[in-house]
């Protein structure tokens, strides 16, 4: 990921998204859904007029594409051919502290001093057999024989530090740790801790510095000490003594939690699809629709998120009515009512190839389009709408015959880099990134993602492959039904191949709201400057077309001739009507929620003073704020030749 990001341009939009009825948080009045948004009656208008734009330049303007509408609930069989049940996974870790869940593979390397400890005692146990090592005689512990070799083997040669007031410290033995491990453990077993645990921690202290590390000094404890205390606390030992062993300086590791330093679980893999079940289901087991995110019979997160925010524990819990994906292998024995909740609109494209082809008698090559819902149950949603658990996808399967898969890839790389230029997007903020051999899934013989540069860094907006014939190959196999073409110019029955398109319509949307927002300088109602904060759309793009306001809401004549204008606008594009406040605040209402143009009428409108004036409106335009003034029977005409 780049590091050029910038946090608070992206706090600025997200509240703009919300503050004007772009973006919500879904479900917010009782906590919202963790990776799940609502589009409010701006937001919902941008993400039409982008869908209808693609369909529009990818079926509409094509002689060689078609669309479809599959169906969201999709059959097992299908994810089983489409290797989506076997293979659709992403690595994912627990914070061992807080149950937090990342992808492996998404964490940053971290550096710094790694803490290990081999457990953990009671304050009071310990904090008593520190004060009664100077007089064993008087000890009940210290006096026996059989236990006082252990606890020297525990109190020599190593340094402690006790906070009496808080109960809480930490032990930290120098050296011989197997041997000491032992002692403790014997000593455990005698029943002198009223409290203990032998489960091996480590934590990075990830601010730490390569040349010293500090254990404690007279303001603070190293925070790896802090986390590792926290860790056996919520193990049930309220006041722990930590027992630390030995410290190492830690380059590149991934193993440790990038915002607290406790260590992660190993890497398991969890499968992203959303598991339901048609029909009625009396034996479907209740008790699985409570469970976390990693499934019926998967392992459990490492322990209760007893601190976590409700945020937190969003994000890790994730079923619902629909449970995610148990890849233990007892969940290959499904019953028929098992459905899932597809990943990727491709599949039923190419589960529909032969009924498209017959009925619309297309010769290679040719491409089926659609735009739907797809569902991941992904184990980090963030940035977000950029990564959610529902989104719409705009996904293209262009077919062709083999010899042509690797040239149309770079047709279509460039149709789409054309495209989101074509919808305001700066080609200086795009990115083509060929992805990597071993990055690519096997049967892609290329792949090109196209990046944006987002406020939170350059991310993946799109994916260009070239599939071969590997999914049209694995339905036929699977349902054993031809999937083949004949080629009359070879007279020959193939499998097509296909080059796939696909997009995100949720990070098209977030890219178009991040490339429009911007801030200027505008003078207020007394001709001072102030920040003005505009979304710059393209055209295309914005959600309402033009606004249209009378100077003055209580001029009879002024609105009524505005209330014209509407409808003589209104079968030709999105308009909103306004006659509340001055007319500065009404551009600036418009200017944040990126209408292009707004149409003033005023007294000149009636030919009061110039009656060369009659019948013209003010047009002015959102980014240069200049006004022009313009016969009212024109605006139709100027109005959609800006606008397409
Ligand atoms: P990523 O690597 O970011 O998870 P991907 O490579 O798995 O994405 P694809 O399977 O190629 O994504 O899906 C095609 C497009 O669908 C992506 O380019 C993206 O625009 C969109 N998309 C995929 N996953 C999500 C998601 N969780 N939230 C929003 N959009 C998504």
């Amino acid at each position: 990921m780049d590091s050029n990001t910038d946090a608070q341009r992206m706090e600025k939009i997200v509240s703009l998204c919300k503050r004007r009825g772009f973006i919500f948080q879904s479900s917010e009045i009782y906590g919202g859904l963790n990776g799940v948004w609502d589009y409010g009656p701006l937001g919902v208008e941008l993400k039409r007029n982008l869908k209808n734009y693609w369909w529009r330049v990818m079926v509409h303007e094509r002689d060689d594409v078609v669309g479809m509408d599959g169906s969201i609930l999709t059959q097992p069989a299908v994810l089983r051919a489409s290797g989506h049940m076997e293979g659709f996974a992403d690595p994912m870790v627990d914070c061992l502290l807080t149950g937090k869940r990342f992808r492996a593979d998404q964490l940053e390397p971290q550096q710094g001093w790694v803490l290990n400890f081999i457990g953990a005692v009671d304050f009071d146990s310990f904090n008593s057999l520190v004060k009664e090592q100077n007089f064993p005689e008087r000890s009940a512990i210290w006096s026996r024989v059989d236990l006082a070799p252990l606890l020297r083997q525990i109190f020599t040669n190593s340094s402690w530090h006790v906070d009496e007031k808080r109960r809480i410290g930490y032990c930290h033995l120098h050296d011989q740790f197997v041997e000491r491990k032992e002692a403790l453990r014997a000593l455990i077993a005698e029943r002198i801790f009223s409290a203990s645990s032998l489960q091996p921690f480590s934590a990075m202290d990830i601010v730490g510095d390569r040349n010293s590390v500090t254990l404690s000094d007279a303001r603070q404890v190293n925070p790896a000490i802090i986390v590792a205390q926290e860790f056996y606390r919520k193990r049930g030992i309220r006041n722990p003594v930590v027992m630390l062993t030995n410290l190492q300086w830690t380059e590149h590791s991934t193993r440790y939690n990038p915002e607290n330093g406790s260590l992660l679980t190993r890497p398991r893999e969890f499968n992203l699809m959303f598991k339901t079940r048609t029909g009625p289901v009396e034996e479907f087991d209740q008790s699985a629709m409570a469970v976390s995110a990693v499934g019926a019979t998967g392992p459990a997160a490492p322990i209760a998120p007893v601190t976590a925010s409700a945020a937190e524990s969003f994000a890790q819990t994730a079923g619902t009515s629909v449970i995610a994906e148990d890849t233990s292998p007892a969940a290959t024995t499904e019953d028929a009512s098992v459905a899932y909740l597809r990943p990727e609109t491709a599949q039923s494209i190419f589960v529909q190839f032969k009924n498209i082809l017959e009925v619309s008698r297309k010769k290679l090559p040719f491409g089926i389009a659609q735009i739907g819902k797809a569902f991941r149950n992904e184990i980090n949603p963030r940035n977000f709408t950029f990564r959610s658990r529902e989104f719409e996808q705009m996904e293209l399967e262009y077919f062709c015959r083999p010899q042509r898969g690797m040239e149309l890839l770079e047709y279509w790389k460039e149709e789409r880099l054309k495209f989101y230029e074509n919808i305001g997007i700066s080609r200086d903020n795009l990115h083509v990134r060929n992805v990597l051999d071993e990055e690519r899934a096997f049967y892609s013989k290329g792949t090109y993602d196209i990046e944006y540069d987002f406020p939170f860094g350059r991310q993946e907006l799109e994916g260009v492959a070239y599939r071969t014939n590997y999914d049209l190959k694995q339905h036929q196999d699977q349902s054993k039904k031809s999937l083949e073409y004949f080629d009359e110019e070879s007279k020959e029955r193939i499998i097509p191949h296909v080059v796939e398109p696909s997009a995100g319509v949720d990070r098209t949307v977030l890219a178009l709201i991040c490339e429009a927002y911007a801030e200027d300088e505008a003078p207020d109602e007394k001709g001072n400057m102030e920040t003005r904060t505009l979304l710059r759309f393209h055209p295309r793009m914005a959600p309402i077309k033009c606004a249209v306001f009378p100077l003055l809401k209580n001029k009879e004549p002024l609105v009524a001739k505005a209330k014209e204008i509407v409808n003589l606008l209104r079968p030709h594009m999105f308009v909103f009507y306004d006659e509340a406040g001055a007319i500065g605040r009404r551009y600036r209402r418009q200017d944040e929620i990126g209408t292009p143009f707004c149409v003033t009428v005023d007294f000149e409108t009636l030919g009061e003073k110039n009656p060369a004036l009659r019948e013209t409106v003010t047009l002015r335009d959102r980014d240069s704020m200049q006004q022009e003034r313009v016969a009212i029977r024109e605006l139709v005409n100027i109005l959609t030749s800006r606008l397409h």
